[in-house]
């Protein structure tokens, strides 16, 4: 969250005072307009000064100019209401319930996915800089992974676990096309793709499966069985990856879409993920 401690005079006294948002957004808008017209930080300070009354620290001044800190940023977006439904905000809804998270730390929110498929977290940068109205966020290599994330506020109180299904209901619902962006998002997260082609989806949200089996059905035509249960809690689990024992933390379940329906799964949902969408393609070449 950006931070600034502007001084505001009053009653001659100095005392740190940071202005509404509205007054900086004007504030930042004008930083940027004067310094195009080739102004110094020192007297686009003054001009602040004489228009709003406020001293802006030449430390914002640079930080606005070089990027690093906006008023914009995390409230772009001022309130849920403002959230327009679209594929893009569907899929990052649906990316958010499978491998996504959001973290709080210190006033900063963020939402973020981490990832080892570069297309999976390119995509998913480009379209949560589309829902914030920000360039693609680019995503940045973190040992064997990717990592895209953002600021939001907004989003963050949207999509902060315990994620509420009710809630997410209206963008995920909004059309055809935002509900397929949504599993596409789930699918690429939560499912798998076994080697002879069969697609299953895993999560330890049972009501989120319940859903997902749901909108597959009832808007695609998709079948699908379950939810089964998967692992439950307490059982020891060993990674073949890093070699390493743990215990599960929740039960987990699974769904399981049925052959007939993995043409039209292919076809209205799909994977973003290249190694899931070969092999989904290699089973329908075979069959
Ligand atoms: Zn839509």
């Amino acid at each position: 969250m950006e931070t600034v401690e502007a001084q505001v005079v009053s009653n001659g006294k100095k005392r740190k005072k940071i202005p509404p948002r509205e007054l900086r957004i004007k504030m930042y808008n004008d930083v940027h307009k004067l310094r195009k017209q080739g102004l110094s930080y020192t007297k686009i300070r003054k001009k602040i000064y004489r228009k709003y009354g406020v001293w802006i620290p030449l430390s914002t001044i640079s930080r606005w100019l070089r990027g690093e800190s906006s008023p914009y940023n995390g409230r772009r977006i001022p309130s849920l209401g403002l959230l327009k439904p679209s594929e893009d905000l569907a899929n990052v809804i649906g990316v958010r319930l499978g491998d996504g998270y959001t973290s709080e730390k210190s006033h900063d929110y963020i939402i973020g996915l981490k990832a080892k498929d570069k297309e999976f977290v390119e995509d998913f940068g480009r379209r949560l800089g589309n829902v914030l109205g920000r360039k693609p966020i680019r995503p940045q290599k973190e040992a064997e992974k990717y990592v895209a994330e953002a600021r939001s506020k907004t989003l963050y109180e949207l999509l902060r676990k315990p994620v509420d299904l009710k809630r997410i209901k209206k963008y995920v619902e909004h059309c055809k096309k935002c509900t397929a962006a949504f599993l596409r998002g789930l699918f690429d997260s939560e499912g798998r793709v076994s080697k002879n082609g069969y697609i299953t989806l895993y999560n330890t949200n049972y009501e989120l499966l319940v859903y997902a089996q749901k909108l597959l059905r009832k808007r695609f035509g998709i079948e699908s069985t379950g939810p089964w249960p998967h692992v439950q809690k307490g059982t020891t689990i060993y990674n073949p990856r890093t070699g390493k024992q743990y215990k599960a933390k929740n039960d987990c379940y699974y769904i399981y879409i049925r052959a007939e329906s993995l043409p039209k799964f292919y076809r209205y949902i799909g994977f973003t993920v290249r190694r899931k969408q070969k092999r989904l393609e290699e089973y329908l070449r075979r069959y």
